[in-house]
């Protein structure tokens, strides 16, 4: 039998929400950010993230809401974050 065979062992890589990490995300995916208090969304890469110095591979997406700022109105921690797989 051919263990490789189509369908029978592709696991989606997509991670809930709640459990993602930086990590997690690949090249070709997206972190959606929108603000809650002027409704500013925005779509950043996980690299963008990486460059910062409170961010670590190892630090959960949903943590990201808190930290972010946005760039139409200065909201701090007013973000809802989600990811859009690639
Ligand atoms: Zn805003």
């Amino acid at each position: 039998m051919n263990d490789l065979a189509p369908g029978r062992w592709v696991l989606s890589r997509i991670v809930p929400l709640y459990k993602a990490r930086v990590s997690d995300l690949g090249p070709d995916d997206f972190v959606k950010i929108t603000c809650y208090a002027c409704g500013h969304e925005t779509l950043i890469t996980p690299d963008t993230f990486l460059v910062r110095p409170d961010v670590s591979p190892n630090t959960r997406v949903v943590d990201l809401e808190r930290r972010v700022r946005c760039r139409e109105c200065n909201a701090i921690g007013e973000a809802l974050v989600s990811v859009r797989w690639g």
